[in-house]
């Protein structure tokens, strides 16, 4: 694997908790009066699936997760979707929304979204906090998008390297040993 050298901020909690807030208000609008439920993927989704459901208003609002993992290299994700935890809860005619912390080529998702097309969910829709569109390589679009994030590799706020930094409250890209040199005020780890 190779090594870390330093993280450089690229969003700031105040700005994801800015756009969070904005994010829950369509929703709020959207889904009003709806049999909703939140589907966190595991396990980047957790801060912002905790951070969108503590800032929406909906009454009847359930939440469930699923574990997926794709095989891939350390940074890149390939088309093959492993289902680690399954869902529970019963979908038939719930409007679902994928809570998702990141879309890069679209591959968890677009087979995710294949996955639950025979559950009777009445919607399935999906929100994710940052989008990467120029790594797509499938036809899928978020109904709801934080950030569109240029070609990097980031961690915190949920997405990890190697099962470390998703504690972090600020989105900051991760650069490696050997690489070109980033943008000045790095932090060094
Ligand atoms: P996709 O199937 O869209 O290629 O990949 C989605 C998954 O890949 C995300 O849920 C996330 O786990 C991982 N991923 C994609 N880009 C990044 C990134 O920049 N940083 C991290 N930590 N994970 C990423």
């Amino acid at each position: 694997m190779p090594e870390v050298k330093y993280l450089e901020t690229m969003i700031t909690a105040a700005q994801i908790d800015e756009k969070v807030t904005d994010l829950a208000r369509q929703i709020d609008r959207d889904y009003a009066g709806k049999d909703t439920i939140f589907l966190g993927i595991l396990k980047g989704s957790y801060v912002f699936m905790a951070d969108l459901a503590r800032k929406v208003h909906l009454d009847q609002l359930e939440m469930c997760f699923m574990m997926v993992s794709s095989y891939g290299d350390a940074t890149t994700t390939s088309g093959n979707v492993n289902i680690k935890l399954d869902l529970e809860n019963d979908l038939t005619g719930k409007h679902v929304l994928i809570v998702e912390d990141i879309v890069d080529s679209g591959n968890t998702l677009a087979y995710l979204k294949s996955y639950l097309a025979n559950r009777q969910a009445a919607s399935v829709k999906i929100c994710t906090i940052l989008n990467k569109p120029s790594r797509r390589k499938t036809q899928l679009e978020p109904d709801y998008c934080g950030f569109a994030i240029p070609d990097a590799f980031v961690v915190g706020y949920g997405l990890d390297y190697a099962q470390k930094y998703r504690q972090l409250p600020d989105v900051c890209i991760l650069h490696f040993e050997g690489e070109e040199a980033g943008a000045e005020g790095g932090k060094r780890i």
